[in-house]
């Protein structure tokens, strides 16, 4: 019989493969096995629709031979074979057999990409075989059919011997080159590795002959070397288990044995799901950061099996960038194994699993903060900045599901507190959720801006990560309320009778402000009498936009440009600074320009900002300790 060609897709494909690099060639092997358990699938399927056959789950297995003499590496199953029309079929076309999209030229150009990310069936056998023969049976057929092929050039088939119904597919491995050592296929332990890294979870039993060492008999110190098949796969994953089959400790364990993090995990989610898709995975929330969390070099995403075959290491789509935090896996029947990256974006089952694990992530995350404050707390340590970055991020989008779960620093509890406590505890009288931003909360707490609002007893939120303001602006309100910074113009608070009128404050000091105004010429907008302040004699506020902290952020940034907030000089006019100063406005000018040097830096310096001339400041301090 005359060699046939393989269809054109094909060879390019071929080509690809037997050049691949080799960092994917392992997953041949995954490859073949998968094909294996899917034709034992079929023939499980049969016995089930068919009353005249019977499943016995012991005759069915993949079993893996090597024959390192010959550089041979066997895989054969007792699944439901291929007639000789399927073989000239399925193993003549690869375009045919997966969904991989090899339309555009870039995408074949990525091509060692695809293959190792996704496998590209029965041809990967030809990145580690320079020849490949498949012996099989099919179900109910009499005679078997060997296929052979040396790769590009076509492949031949004929009838041979086979005795029982199945596949059995040789790998004649290839020499080692220069560069590529290819005898590591041929290696139990290097086999194993893989067969564990990738097919673990197959359901069948993969069988291996295993050397292994025993004491001679009649003899202390000699050994001697015994062949026994072996199970390498452990077969039942732990997401297909049952919740109540499984302890905490299992699933710590299957967190460390995965290499999710060096921490315990603060939280599991075991998700059973039968439906219009139908997916079983385990999620797990850290408890503390990756050391590399806020580094390029971090990679979000979930471990991807199509019905437990890994396709992908960190499929990202599964997770927004706000829980990018969770580690854990998905396995879905629904899912092909050969779907690539790019399709995967549009996969209308993938976006349906990505929706329904944030969800639960949110509910579990909800629970935690409810029930297990003091763990929840633990876990806002590590990733609050997260959560508070995706309600920022993609102009407020996800506010909805991540607001819930934001704490602060409470002024009054001194401690986190979330949104909605601090709503409940609000007086009837006032407006605004009230923040104060700052460095740190010993910072915040000396703020001279908190006086006013902290003496009407009203709740401060301390604001002291870069992010927090900005995430603010994105909510806008919360359960009705508009949030205020302490250093905003207009706070909103109501004067009692018997309290201080800025107003009239200012009216009468007018032509003095005016003056120091005209002293600090473009640094504030305004100079005016203070409603905030009790004790301190000065302090900075704000009436644009932009708040002073958003301008420090904004300029601690690389290529920022020069972002300055409106500010404003807000003096204390009962403080006895003031009625110095007022004084000295009528005869002494030069003691005016120094006193309001000395309260605008003074100003500048409890904000946290950088005085323009620290030494002019600290010789006019000098000026009056003389
Ligand atoms: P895919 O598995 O994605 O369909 P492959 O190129 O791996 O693509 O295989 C092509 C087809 O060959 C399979 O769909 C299956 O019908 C058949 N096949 C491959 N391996 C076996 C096997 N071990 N037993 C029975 N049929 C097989």
């Amino acid at each position: 019989m005359g060699k046939k060609q393989f269809k054109a897709e094909s060879k390019r494909l071929l080509d690809l493969m037997v050049n691949s690099i080799y960092t994917h060639r392992e997953i041949f092997l995954r490859e073949l096995i998968s094909n294996s358990s899917d034709a034992i699938d079929k023939i499980y399927y049969k016995t089930l629709t068919d009353d005249s056959l019977s499943f016995h789950k012991d005759d069915y297995f993949i079993k893996i031979n090597i024959d390192k003499e010959n550089r041979l590496l066997k895989i054969s199953d007792t699944g439901i074979g291929m007639t000789k029309e399927e073989l000239d079929d399925n193993l003549g076309v690869i375009a045919k057999s997966g969904s991989l999209a090899f339309k555009k030229e870039n995408e074949l150009k990525d091509g060692h990409d695809i293959i190792g990310q996704f496998g590209v069936g029965f041809y990967s056998a030809f990145m580690v075989a320079d020849s490949v023969t498949v012996k099989s049976k099919a179900f109910g057929s009499d005679e078997a059919y060997k296929w052979e092929s040396t790769g590009i050039e076509g492949y031949t088939i004929e009838l041979c011997e086979k005795e029982t119904t199945g596949t059995e597919i040789v790998l004649k491995i290839k020499e080692n080159t220069e560069d590529e050592k290819f005898d590591e296929y041929l290696e139990e332990y290097r086999l194993k590795s893989i067969i564990k890294k990738y097919s673990d979870f197959i359901r069948y039993p993969i069988k291996m002959d295993v050397t292994k060492r025993r004491l001679k008999e009649d003899s202390e110190d000699e050994n001697e070397e015994y062949i026994e098949e072996e199970t390498v796969n452990s077969m039942v994953p732990i997401w297909k288990k049952n919740k109540s089959e499984l302890t905490k400790e299992e699933y710590d364990k299957f967190y460390e044995e995965k290499h999710y993090g060096f921490d315990k995990p603060v939280r599991h989610i075991h998700i059973k799901v039968d439906g219009a898709i139908s997916y079983n995975s385990i999620l797990y929330i850290p408890e503390k950061m990756p050391y590399d969390f806020y580094t390029k070099e971090y990679e979000k995403g979930l471990e991807l099996y199509a019905n437990g075959v890994l396709i992908m290491n960190k499929c990202s789509e599964l997770l927004p960038d706000y829980f990018g935090f969770v580690k854990g896996i998905v396995d879905s029947e629904d899912l092909s194994l050969n779907i690539s990256r790019e399709m995967l974006q549009h996969d209308r089952q993938l976006k349906l699993i990505a929706k329904n694990i944030k969800n639960k992530i949110k509910n579990e995350l909800s629970n935690l903060l409810k029930n297990e404050r003091q763990q929840y707390e633990a876990f806002y340590e590590s990733f609050g900045r997260q959560l508070k970055y995706g309600v920022y991020s993609d102009f407020g989008s996800h506010k909805d599901v991540l607001q819930d779960l934001l704490m602060f620093y409470s002024s009054k509890e001194k401690k986190l507190v979330t949104l909605d406590e601090y709503i409940s505890r609000m007086p009837e009288e006032q407006k605004y959720i009230y923040y104060a931003s700052g460095e740190s909360n010993e910072r915040i707490e000396k703020l001279p801006q908190t006086e006013l609002v902290s003496d009407k007893g009203y709740e401060i939120l301390y604001f002291t990560d870069d992010v927090d303001e900005f995430a603010i602006r994105m909510i806008m309100t919360y359960r009705e309320k508009e949030f205020k910074s302490v250093s905003s113009g207009d706070l909103g608070i109501e004067m009692g009778e018997n309290e201080s009128t800025p107003d009239l404050d200012n009216e009468e000091n007018k032509e003095l402000f005016e003056y120091m105004k005209n002293l600090l010429s473009d640094k504030v907008q305004e100079v005016r009498a203070s409603k905030r302040l009790k004790n301190h004699p000065v302090c900075l506020a704000n009436d644009g936009e932009l708040s002073i902290e958003m301008e420090k952020i904004l300029n601690a940034m690389p290529n920022s440009e020069n972002i300055k907030a409106d500010k404003v000089l807000e003096i204390n006019v009962n403080h006895s600074v003031f009625k110095s100063l007022k004084e000295s406005f009528k005869e002494d000018k030069e003691k005016v320009n120094l006193y309001t040097n000395l309260l605008y830096n003074q100003a500048l310096l409890i904000e946290g900002l950088t005085i323009n001339d620290p030494v002019e400041f600290t010789n006019n301090i000098c000026k009056i300790m003389i």
